[in-house]
């Protein structure tokens, strides 16, 4: 673990008013731990198991940020606890995500993926679904998942042109659904971009959640 790039960083973010998902994926509990110690409460996870594991033996006060795809089917076994996922791409999986918070009588907030990578590969939603989505969402009245922003990945690129176009587009779709959806609510508020290699351009186009792993962590191993 790199405890002086956790320093560098969180100290770069104070600047922004943004916050740091630690992204721990495959890394043991011992390194969460010491990210915990240094004052860290945030850390990601894409795993469904995984995620399970680390909940139950590190500090109840953690905030696990579910970043990655999210299947159906295992919504139920992280609805108890997860924070926040980042990962919403369906409408199919936001409903699914009401239904399992209903059953534990919690709200959960949600952050609706869009695509907007050059790659075939990513999910996410594209703008008529994401409206579709929200449209939806608006005519709920008894609903416990609260929509609180927008996620994106760039593509894997080394053009920082390319991937800042692509922040960009990102920082204009939330400021125009702020403005449309959620007017009068202020719980509209997080941009989630940017990962070791492009958050820092993600901070100059609104990021509010930057996701670091292997900066932090080091490489991982699959
Ligand atoms: C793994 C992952 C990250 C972190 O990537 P690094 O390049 O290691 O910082 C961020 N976001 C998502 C969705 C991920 O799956």
């Amino acid at each position: 673990m790199n405890l002086e790039a956790f320093d560098s960083i969180t100290n770069e973010l104070k600047q922004y008013n943004a916050k740091l998902v630690a992204v721990s994926k495959t890394k043991p509990n011992s390194q969460i731990q010491g990210f915990y110690d240094k004052g860290q409460r945030i850390f990601g996870e894409n795993k469904v198991q995984e995620l399970g594991e680390k909940y139950e033996d590190l500090p109840k006060d953690i905030e696990w940020h579910f970043i990655g795809h999210l299947q159906r089917n295992k919504v139920k076994y992280i609805a108890p606890y997860v924070s926040l996922l980042h990962g919403v791409d369906s409408l199919r999986l936001l409903k699914e995500v009401d239904k399992q918070a209903k059953r534990v009588d919690r709200n959960i907030d949600v952050l609706c993926q869009m695509h907007i990578a050059q790659e075939e590969t990513k999910f996410g939603l594209d703008n008529n679904e994401l409206f579709e989505l929200l449209d939806y969402v608006k005519d709920q009245k008894d609903f416990n998942v609260n929509v609180v922003g927008l996620m994106g990945m760039a593509t894997n690129t080394d053009n920082t042109n390319q991937v800042a176009k692509e922040f960009k587009g990102l920082q204009v779709l939330f400021n125009d659904v702020k403005e449309k959806y959620f007017l009068n609510n202020s719980s509209f508020k997080e941009l989630s971009m940017g990962m070791s290699g492009d958050y820092k351009i993600a901070l100059d186009h609104g990021s509010t959640l930057v996701r670091i792993g292997s900066t932090l962590f080091g490489n991982r191993n699959y």
